[in-house]
């Protein structure tokens, strides 16, 4: 064991609730490369915790794509490994068991908050930050009874008691972030149906699975420092983060199906060559100077994360156009 756990460890995380576009398709190669680059790990772990927004044909295709882009993983579902299940699906006890260790040790409440209160929270100005409205903290401190009379009408969320102090995160491509005291608010994890939030099932997959350096998408940086509250509450090791700045349409909204062909399995299909989409991708993350057909291990040597540019990237129409080989 000794060699393996002290080598770095990444992974790329989708969640199968829709095809893998360029933007997923750009952040599994970065985490890839980063990996890949240092001499390290890279698991792929599917995130299909919320099983009503997932589907399994979904991750099947996600699969097959990351292997046709030429991003082979270490362990993962099909790869198998010393950490798995690689599908959080099939690793709901390990969640309960966080969640009766974060119990004992008092850090969670339970809200009866409805989607209609919390409505009311989003419409008030500056109660919104991007991973929704700021939860203003109602049901912390319910008396047993309130929490009793409240029981007998609505089942309850389990929210995490947000530790009431500023933080200051060191991203690995950003730098120094900054976040307030108790940033984001007291956050939910287990929805009242039962399931598991993807900020709890995160933390406990990432700690159990070793992993060392996170690189994701820049829509995930506000959860960091929630995330970084389950690890000290669970006694567990934080990793590092890297948050990389999103793609953008060529209208300069955020990259989605308008902007055609975005779908990595649609270019697969079309006769596009995957050597092409890397070299794209190489290209808006600053690690080629020209779009130019290139195969993924060919980008490990010159990797360096500091080429990754820190402001979003827009794409070019023309090489969306190539991509989707019209
Ligand atoms: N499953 C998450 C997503 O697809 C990513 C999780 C992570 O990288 O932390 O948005």
């Amino acid at each position: 064991m000794g060699e393996s756990t002290s080598r770095r460890r990444g992974r790329f995380a989708p969640t199968p609730s829709g095809s893998l576009h360029l933007g997923n398709a750009r952040t599994a190669l970065l985490a890839w490369l980063q990996m890949r680059a240092a001499g390290g790990e890279i698991l792929l772990r599917i995130e299909d915790i919320d099983k009503p927004r997932s589907r399994a044909e979904w991750a099947e295709e996600i699969v097959c794509d990351l292997e046709w882009l030429g991003l082979a993983f270490d362990e993962g579902p099909e790869e198998g490994g010393a950490y798995g299940p690689y599908v959080q699906s099939e690793r709901d006890e390990l969640y309960q068991a966080a969640l009766d260790r974060l119990e004992a040790g008092s850090w969670l409440y339970p809200c009866y908050c409805s989607r209609a209160d919390l409505a009311g929270i989003a419409s008030a100005p500056h109660g919104l930050g991007s991973e929704g409205p700021v939860y203003p903290g109602t049901c912390r401190g319910l008396t047993l009874e309130e929490r009793r009379a409240k029981e007998a009408v609505k089942a309850p969320s389990l929210r995490f008691r947000v530790p009431d102090r500023e933080r200051w995160i060191e991203d690995g491509l950003l730098g120094l972030e900054h976040f307030g005291p108790g940033a984001g608010g007291d956050f939910v994890v287990r929805r009242a149906d039962g399931i598991i939030a993807y900020q709890l099932a995160v933390v406990v997959d990432d700690a159990a699975m070793k992993i060392t350096d996170v690189l994701r998408g820049m829509d995930l940086l506000d959860s960091t420092p929630w995330q970084l509250g389950l690890f000290e509450a669970l006694g567990e090791t934080s990793p590092a983060y890297a948050h990389v700045p999103l793609l953008y349409g060529p209208d300069g909204s955020r990259l989605s199906k308008r902007h055609g062909a975005v779908g990595i399995s649609s270019m697969r299909q079309g006769g596009t060559k995957p050597e092409e989409v890397v070299g794209c991708l190489a290209f808006w993350s600053g690690l080629m100077d020209r779009p130019e057909p290139v195969r993924a291990s060919d980008l490990i040597e010159g990797f360096q994360m500091e080429k990754i540019p820190k402001e979003p990237v827009q794409l070019e129409e023309y090489l969306l156009r190539r991509l989707s080989g019209q």
